[in-house]
């Protein structure tokens, strides 16, 4: 059996954790797991490397991990905090002399170009640029041999992004960041998961127009009867990853996990 591997590069908000120039307790805490760079996430599947969005972070997040190579990768949207690192694949451009594979929804292309056209281009002489090839994806599943990749229709806020469903033949796995609102028709695709992920910025505060909060995503996962929970893309108003994971741990008995930077999940 062939294992799969996600491992959490990145699990803060857009402005990451700590803040710049806060002074609250967490931002100061000297707890590794209080440091949390923009949320995006590492899939590893027999030798595919898999990478879903490109954050801001993603140099030092591929140094972090030593990533080898990256054969593909997932957007969910064009948010800055999910695709401003998109320039740093260059390197493994360079390093291995083949483009990447770029999954992009296809309603995000024209937005995608005005932004990165001169990466789905050839190089100027003498200059490096990343090296992509273009698929647009709608909601048909891609298959990488046994590996199911299925694009997530999501709401965040009034924008329909994308989640994207990982299935092997033992394992299901679905990872929604950004999120207000599953429709119906995602949510007869991830039921009964093994591992849902969901995006959360913080408790108690119901009303962000684009984002769950802790206790929505909770009660979104219970109602799709996801087998575990891990939660990610948090803001310094969490509080410290210890005292909240304890606390979760005491409500929930386990079921509900919130994710840390370096975080691995394998099956
Ligand atoms: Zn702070
Ligand atoms: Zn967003
Ligand atoms: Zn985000």
């Amino acid at each position: 059996m062939k294992t799969i591997k996600f491992t959490f590069l990145g699990t803060g908000t857009a402005m990451g954790v700590p803040e710049i120039g806060c002074n609250c307790d967490i931002c100061q805490s000297d707890a590794p797991k209080d440091k949390r760079l923009r949320s995006s996430l590492w899939v590893q599947y027999g030798d595919l490397s898999i990478l879903i969005d490109t954050s801001p972070d993603l140099r030092y997040q591929c140094l972090r991990e030593n990533i080898p190579h990256i054969d593909s990768v997932f957007i969910t949207h064009l948010h800055a905090d999910h695709i401003f690192g998109l320039d740093d694949l260059r390197r493994y451009n360079i390093l291995h002399r083949k483009s990447i594979n770029l999954y992009l929804p296809y309603d995000m292309e024209a937005r995608f170009r005005q932004i990165y056209d001169y990466t789905l281009k050839p190089a100027p002489k003498g200059i490096t640029v990343p090296n992509l090839n273009l698929n647009l994806v709608d909601r048909t599943p891609l298959f990488f041999e046994d590996l199911k990749v299925t694009p997530l229709p999501i709401m965040h806020g009034e924008d329909e992004i994308r989640g994207y469903l990982f299935e092997t033949p033992e394992f299901r796995f679905a990872y929604m960041t950004d999120c207000k609102e599953i429709p119906d028709e995602t949510a007869e695709l991830v039921k009964d998961v093994d591992v849902m992920v969901l995006g959360t910025i913080w408790r108690n505060y119901k009303n962000h127009i684009k984002h769950f909060d802790v206790d929505e995503a909770i009660e979104a996962a219970q109602k799709l009867s996801a087998k575990k929970l891990y939660l990610t893309h948090f803001s310094h108003f969490i509080g410290k990853h210890k005292d909240f994971e304890k606390t979760l741990s005491e409500e929930f008995n386990g079921w509900v996990v919130p994710a840390y930077d370096g975080m691995c999940i394998e099956a």
